[in-house]
């Protein structure tokens, strides 16, 4: 049975544990593009994220999308029809990028890291099994929930894992727990984001966005499409490439 939802504990303990981990880099990494980098990314993911494919392309971007593989054919009763393996061998073709993010939406804070390892590795099977052949490169923890050995296994298994603390990668940076901002409809959203680009403009940094399903009318997890649009348009505007992860990545000087 999927889980459709779940919230990471609020415990104080929780909340000291998750301080402690986001200061404690596990892979080092120092992120220095020539050009402010922005990368989309949709997690889990809703069928409507190809919404937010269509707009990336049209300023000439290309995406991230972290699929859960036990999502795969779902209609989640938050965030309608999820993904399959036909959407995957599309975002493909259109030269968007496919991570990793568990297959169960595993809490990587509250699991050992042997049923990290394990979840991840069946979330890879499984996305091999719906066709997606390629090597997964990127990968999100889910509700950006992590350990410090989770951290440190991501960063040997993939080329960057992707986090929910928002702020702008530049300099000294974990390319295991890279910052991201969250998108959302409320005008709150709108302006975090909008600050968020300007200090990656003007720092020339790595700037990751992450949500959902996109349309006029999202839910409460995704992005109106026309603030997508906005945020795309500034970016390149400004001079911004709207890179996948993994080139996003070799664009910082992350990874070779
Ligand atoms: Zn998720």
């Amino acid at each position: 049975m999927v889980q459709w939802t779940y919230t990471p504990s609020r415990s104080p303990p929780a909340k000291v544990q998750r301080r402690v981990v986001q200061w404690r880099k596990a892979c080092h990494a120092e992120v220095a593009p020539d050009r402010p980098v922005v990368t989309f990314t949709f997690d889990d993911f809703p069928k409507s994220a190809l919404n937010g494919a269509d707009i990336v392309e049209r300023y000439g971007g290309r995406a991230g999308f972290y699929a859960c593989t036990s999502f795969v054919g779902q209609r989640s009763p938050v965030m309608g029809e999820m993904f399959d393996g036909a959407t995957l061998a599309e975002l493909r073709a259109r030269g968007h990028e496919i991570g990793a993010h568990t297959h169960s939406h595993l809490d990587c804070a509250r699991a050992g890291l042997a049923k990290v390892e394990r979840d991840i590795g069946e979330n890879l099977v499984a996305l091999s099994e719906i066709g997606h052949h390629e090597t997964v490169s990127s990968f999100a923890f889910p509700y950006g929930e992590t350990s410090y050995s989770a951290k440190r296994w991501v960063g040997d298994v993939f080329a960057t894992g992707r986090g929910i603390l928002p702020g702008v990668n530049v300099g000294d940076c974990d390319r295991s727990q890279l910052r991201a901002v969250e998108l959302g409809a409320s005008a709150m959203h709108r302006r975090r984001a909008l600050a968020a680009l300007k200090t990656a403009i003007d720092a020339k940094g790595w700037l990751f966005f992450f949500t959902h399903d996109v349309s006029r009318t999202p839910t409460d997890y995704g992005v109106p499409a026309d603030l997508l649009e906005e945020l795309a348009l500034r970016a390149v505007e400004a001079g911004a490439v709207l890179a996948t992860p993994t080139f996003g990545a070799v664009l910082s000087g992350v990874i070779d």
